[in-house]
């Protein structure tokens, strides 16, 4: 039986990751600081644990691993790593964790050790322009991330990558865009655009109002959770190291994006635009890399993960008011 560790399961991707690996058979341990909140806890073994501790992380390899996937951060949405109020935090969390694990990693001689970095690490001057954003993995350089958090990103992918020069220790990266679906982060400052704005659209009255951070012109591309655990399987089974991305291609603009929860939710919804934390004008996912190196690319139409997610989301809003 292959086994594998997953850092930070108790988080979002965490979890459902877990899950995925426990159906295809894997013995899975899990560690973060908290349980999973939303009930993705199948792990064989889950350990509450500090990863800022090399103790803690040692503790991981008492048995045979084979696997390691690091997804531990210390992260959140725009108001969480916009704002600059936790960027000292950010940095020296995050970093920690992965310089721990690269090195345990290599000490334990794990046979392969899959790092989520993010599409916050490409240079703000290539998306400047909503229209065209340019994230080709090969525009990564000269660097110019918008967000603290997005330098971390492109230095652990780094570090990962000089563990892998120096030390043969088998590395897969994936940067991930704007990742969403159910058992995420819906509310408490650390939710991201998608949760939010489902939640507004949820507790607004049919023709009522929600606050827009910014002008909701500018665009993303968001990826359901399905096809990132898809994708992070896919990239740690082929013998490609990456980094590549995994997003969608599907891009909309804010505003655009409010208007197909609306649809979704068969309401009337007004915007109102005000200021906030916003991150760069425009960001879209490109597949073509991805598309060649593992014959694969997430297809699966926005509309159809956000009706799964309105839907996990209204049942939370409902349960909290109870
Ligand atoms: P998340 O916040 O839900 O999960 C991260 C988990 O790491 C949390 O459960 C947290 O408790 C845990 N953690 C933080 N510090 C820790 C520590 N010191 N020791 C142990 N555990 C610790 O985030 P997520 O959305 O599941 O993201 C997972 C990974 O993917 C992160 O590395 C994130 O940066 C990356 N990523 C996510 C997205 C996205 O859209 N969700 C986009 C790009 C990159």
């Amino acid at each position: 039986m292959k086994t594998a560790l997953v850092c930070g399961a108790g988080g979002f991707i965490g979890g459902h990751l877990m899950n995925r690996l426990k159906n295809e058979g894997y013995w899975v341990r899990g560690v973060d600081l908290k349980h999973n909140e939303f009930g993705n806890n199948n792990a064989d073994d889950f350990v509450i644990g500090d990863l800022r501790d090399p103790r803690v992380c040692e503790s991981l390899f008492d048995r045979q691993i084979d696997e390691v996937y690091q997804l531990a951060a210390d992260m959140g949405g725009a108001g969480y790593i916009f704002t600059g109020e936790h960027d000292a935090a950010v940095m020296h969390n995050s970093a920690t964790i992965n310089l721990n694990m690269a090195e345990t990693a290599r000490l334990k001689g794990v046979k392969k050790i899959f790092y989520s970095s993010s599409a916050c690490m490409y240079p703000e001057y290539n998306q400047l322009d909503p229209d065209n954003p340019k994230c080709s993995e090969d525009s990564a350089y000269p660097a110019m991330p918008d967000s603290e958090y997005g330098w971390e990103k492109l230095f652990s992918e780094r570090l990962y990558l000089s563990y892998y020069r120096n030390y043969g220790l088998e590395v897969r990266i994936a940067r991930f865009h704007n990742i969403f679906g159910p058992q995420g982060t819906w509310t408490g400052g650390r939710e991201k655009a998608p949760a939010a704005l489902c939640r507004k659209v949820i507790e607004a009255e049919n023709g009522g109002t929600i606050e827009i951070w910014g002008d909701g012109k500018q665009t993303r591309s968001f990826l359901y959770i399905d096809e990132c655990v898809e994708g992070v399987r896919r990239l740690m089974e082929s013998d490609w190291t990456g980094p590549v991305n995994i997003g969608s291609e599907e891009m909309v603009s804010i505003n655009e994006f409010v208007d197909l929860i609306a649809d979704v939710a068969n309401k009337e919804i007004h915007k109102n635009h005000i200021e906030g934390p916003e991150g760069v004008r425009g960001r879209n996912s490109d597949n073509k890399l991805i598309h060649e190196k593992l014959g694969w690319k997430p297809t699966q139409p926005l509309r159809e993960g956000i009706a799964k997610t309105y839907a996990w989301i209204g049942e939370e809003v409902a349960a909290a008011a109870e």
